[in-house]
């Protein structure tokens, strides 16, 4: 039997996310083997893979990509992930701001967390989060990144197996949320989402499920409205299938893009699997969402 998968994937993390393990040539080795036409590699907050992103395509010429990434938004709202595509390959100065606002916020909220848990009485070092960050990132990404937060899963293994400072990943949690050290906001999105659009980019929100409380038509007009998106993120592994084609009919009704995506960290053959619900291209947005999208921004290949 053939398996089904989407002619696109506009969400793929590599491992130049923090939580991501898969190399930037497997997303195009995995799209020219499946015949996919456009990915899109949207790294958490930054677009530091954009080099290999340019090498990868020149294997596979057949594939073209998007510039993108996803940026997480602080909002009086509450905290969204906004999936960017369309980004200039050489970043305008404003959106070098963006980025680089990004790659504090990354370090310090690590350090941020290490100083709450030691004044909590649980003692957790930078030089712990860089050994951790060792085991399962490439040195490169070290070497450009810092040493940033660390993916969840191996963090909670560390803290809670192997120094055994929790019982359980709720504990840690709590105590986190309890805490009166705050931990660091994300940037805002008044001053990352403006930025991108100058620069050419559309804005989309990411896997809205619970952002827009299902399908609550009121609070998705509040979102639109403050965001100011240019499109929803209409299929991925977490928008049960009945929802999609809702989400698309609002965008009709509102002028606006559908994309699409995996949200993939990792591929099968990485040692560290992270998002193992996510399957490459495994989404059911439509071909003509990519021919919407791309009347709007360009697809690049080799
Ligand atoms: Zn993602």
């Amino acid at each position: 039997m053939a398996e089904q998968h989407a002619s696109f994937d506009f969400h793929l993390h590599s491992c130049w996310s923090y939580d991501a393990t898969c190399p930037v040539e497997t997303y195009f080795a995995q799209a020219a083997k499946l015949g996919l036409s456009h990915i899109a590699i949207t790294e958490h907050h930054q677009m530091d893979s954009l080099p290999e992103v340019v090498e990868a395509a020149k294997k596979y010429p057949q594939v073209s990509y998007i510039p993108a990434a996803e940026l997480t938004v602080h909002t009086p709202k509450g905290t969204f992930d906004m999936v960017c595509l369309g980004l200039p390959q050489v970043p305008t100065p404003e959106l070098q701001q963006v980025f680089a606002a990004y790659h504090n916020w990354q370090r310090n909220y690590g350090d941020a967390l290490c100083a709450l848990l030691s004044v909590e009485g649980y003692p957790y070092t930078r030089k712990e989060r860089e050994i951790l960050l060792k085991r399962y990132r490439p040195q490169k990404t070290i070497d450009v990144q810092g040493i940033t937060h660390v993916q969840n899963g191996i963090q909670n293994k560390y803290l809670i197996e192997e120094k055994k400072l929790f019982p359980d990943a709720d504990t840690k949690n709590n105590l986190i949320w309890n805490s009166n050290f705050s931990l660091p906001p994300y940037p805002e999105y008044d001053f990352v989402l403006p930025a991108v659009k100058r620069a050419g980019g559309l804005v989309f929100i990411a896997h809205p499920r619970g952002y827009f409380k299902i399908n609550d038509l009121s609070r998705m007009d509040e979102l639109r409205e403050m965001l100011d998106f240019d499109g929803i993120e209409c299929a991925h592994p977490s928008v049960p299938v009945e929802l999609t084609p809702f989400y698309r009919q609002y965008c009709k009704d509102h002028g606006l893009l559908s994309t699409a995506g995996s949200d993939t960290h990792s591929s099968p053959d990485c040692a560290y699997q992270f998002c193992k619900e996510s399957k490459f291209a495994d989404h059911i947005g439509e071909k003509r969402y990519v021919e919407e999208i791309l009347e709007r921004i360009p697809a690049f290949h080799a």
